[in-house]
Parts: structure tokens; sequence; C-alpha cells
């Protein structure tokens, strides 16, 4: 019988088994007795198999609907297997806005291993059309980008990947499987940070690959297993345990960053706000717009005074946590791109991007309320200074 998600998540399948406990033990053991020599053990050693990862990787897989699922020591970890299945001289093409991390990883490291990489405008699949080559074996895509949430069609590069041959592999962080499945959609892998929403309480650092390619998975296997990607006995157990609230977190998240962003629309003091829900094409391949979302502070200057004035959010990187994070891309994620570039990416002072977590959506747009007040006033003291000192 097949379930539901939610229903998924929660249980162990222990029953039956040693003691019957509601979780499967953690099995902290990095190596199995065999009593047949040169017998085929279930386990033997624990970076290449065991049982915390076994029973994550499988809950992996049925999230994204996928055949084999496989959970890596972090994000990154996850996107480089995935990069170590290819060989010197291919060719892979991926978006001009992907993840910072994804973009050092192919220009700083993989191109001197002779691995080539082209970035497009993903916003027009037509672009990743253009730009194949010969040697290209896989389009790399991330929807919704971050920090400007622009989508990219799946379907339409899926369709591109499948006339070429070609491998599509989709970065699913933002949207979870719960709201976004690219292997319904026609990808072939996807790719997680289960650091942000599938972990969700801003403890572990992991990641997640999920095919239904049964080569693909043996060549992604030989990376986890040859170069110790897999993610570690004990971080599987507490993402798997993790796992089971995803379905409710990440459901009421998205409610309340709803909520946040009615509130936002209607404040004069907001400039723009980037949402997915606002975009059709993301509307036609997930359910919804998801619990993150940019805006702009028309006053750009007064983005340090809006931070102060804020009570409640962690200010740092990353997303997907049970307490809401405001992040400013500006000085952090893309601190790296040169100024000139930035500013003409829109990638602002006054931008921020919003995680929102799971505090009482009131009380969250109380603290915001009283920190636009702040950028407000202060805003109209400066723009009538402004007017005095011209006239
Ligand atoms: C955070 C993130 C990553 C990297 O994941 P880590 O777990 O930090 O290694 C990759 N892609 C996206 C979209 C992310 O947000």
């Amino acid at each position: 019988m097949s379930h539901h998600k939610a229903t998924q998540l929660i249980h162990d399948n222990n029953r039956g088994k040693t003691y019957q406990s509601a979780n499967l033990p953690l099995y902290y053991s990095s190596t199995y007795h065999q009593h047949e020599l040169g017998g085929q053990p279930e386990y033997d050693y624990a970076r290449s198999g065991n049982p915390n990862r076994q029973l994550l990787e499988t809950k992996l897989a049925e999230l994204e609907n996928g055949k084999y699922g496989f959970a890596f020591n972090s994000g990154i970890s996850a996107i480089t297997s995935v990069l170590l299945t290819l060989k010197a001289g291919d060719h892979v093409i991926l978006p001009d806005d992907v993840y910072g991390g994804t973009f050092r990883l192919t220009e700083e490291i993989l191109t001197k291993f002779d691995i080539h990489f082209t970035t497009v405008n993903a916003e027009n699949p037509e672009n990743f059309e253009n730009a194949i080559t010969p040697q290209t074996k896989l389009l790399y895509v991330e929807t919704p980008s971050n920090p400007l949430f622009k989508i990219t069609d799946i379907r339409a590069v899926a369709d591109i990947a499948k006339r070429h041959h070609l491998l599509l592999a989709v970065d699913n962080t933002f949207m979870t499987p719960i709201a976004q499945n690219p292997l319904d959609l026609g990808a072939d892998i996807v790719i997680h940070s289960a650091t942000k929403f599938l972990g969700g309480h801003s403890d572990v650092i992991a990641g997640a690959v999920v095919t239904n390619d049964d080569a693909f998975a043996k060549a992604i296997y030989l990376i986890q297993n040859g170069t110790g990607t897999g993610l570690s006995v004990y971080d599987c157990w507490t993402l798997t345990q993790h796992l089971k609230t995803l379905d409710v977190r990440f459901k009421q998240s998205t409610a309340n960053a709803q909520q946040l962003i009615h509130y936002l629309e209607q404040h004069p003091a907001i400039g723009k706000i980037y949402y997915p829900g606002n975009s059709t094409v993301h509307l036609k391949q997930a359910q919804h717009g998801g619990a993150v979302f940019g805006f702009k502070l028309k006053n750009e200057a007064l983005a340090q005074t809006f931070v102060d004035a804020l009570e409640i959010p962690l200010v740092s990187v990353s997303l997907g946590g049970v307490e809401t994070i405001l992040s400013h891309p500006y000085s952090m994620s893309h601190a790296a791109i040169p100024q000139p570039i930035r500013e003409a990416r829109g990638i602002t002072f006054g931008l921020f991007r919003l995680s929102v977590g799971l505090e009482n959506p009131e009380t969250l747009i109380a603290d915001l309320d009283h920190a636009l007040k702040e950028v407000y006033d202060e805003s109209i003291i400066k723009h009538s200074e402004a007017q005095r000192s011209s006239g």
C-alpha cells in the first residue's frame, strides 16, 4: 500500500525487529562482524552502508517519488558527488544565478579536472538548448533561484535534455519534495541541501540525491562510497527524526510566509517583493510558493536600521529552520561578487531574504511592523530633508 508522504515519514518500519522500538536505534558502529569468510553480509563497514543511512535513503527516495536515494554529508557534497560522475572533457550547462557554493565548486575546483561549465539565464529554457555542445552531458537547474526567486520551467528543460540524450539534475532545496517533485516533471536527478527544510532545525549539515536512473544510481553509489561523501550514522539518525515533521513544518511555514507577504505588500516602506507564488510558471510545476521570499526596502540605505529594530528573526545565512531567518544577500551569500555586478544583478543593499519559521505569525508581523516604522519614519524625514536642501 502506498501512503501519503506525511505518513511515510513518520513510521520507521522497525516492527518485528529487536525490541520493536518506535524509532530505528542509532547503529553507532563503524564495522560489522562477518562470520562467513567471503560471504555477503548486509553491512560490513559504515562508510559503505549502515542501517541508519539505509532507512534515511529509503525515505528520501519515497519523498521524491524515486527508486534510489542517497544521503551525503552536505548539500554541496551531494552536488559534488553528482558532478564527479562526469569525466574530463564533459560539459555542463547551469544557471548564471546558481547557488554560490555550486558556482565556486564548478569554477574554482572542477574546471581544474577539465570538466567544462557554461552558465545561462535559466528563465528561458531555450538558452540551455543553445549552449549544448557535443561534449554536453548534464543540464543543471535550480528553481526557484536565490535570492531573486527566478523560475525555470523544469518540464521545458527536461524536454530539451531528452531530445539531446542528456541528464537533467534539479536542485530542489527551496521547494522541498512536499511541494515540487522534479522527477515527476521529467528530471533524472533531484538534489537537496537537507541542511535546510528537510532537517529543519538548523543543526545537521546534510545533502540528498534521488534518481530513477539505474546507471546513474550505480555511478553515484561508487562516488559516495569511493570518495567518502556519505552522511555519518549519527546525522542519518537525526535527519530521519527531523523528517517526521517535514510535512507539517513546511505547510505551517508556508502559511506563515503568505500572511507576512500579505502584510508587507501593503506597507509603504516596502519597495518590491519576490515570491515564487507570484509566478505562473512556478505554479504549473509546484503546489505553492513555499516559505521563503525576498523583499526590498524602499529606502535601501536604512537596511541596518531595519535589522537593529528587529527582535525575532535570526539574522544569518541559511533557511528552512523552525526559526525565522533573515538573510542579507548583499553582505552575506553574494558578498564575493564585485559590487557593480552585484548591483547590476539586483542584489542591492536594501534586499533581504526571509525564511519564515514556525513562530506565531501575528508576533512576527508585529516585529516587522515595529522595525518598518523606524525605516519608514526615517525615510520620510530624510526625504523631506533632501527636498528642503534641494529647494
Ligand atoms: C544551502 C544550499 C546548498 C548547499 O548545501 P549545504 O548543505 O550548505 O552544503 C545547495 N543549494 C542550495 C539551493 C542551497 O540553499
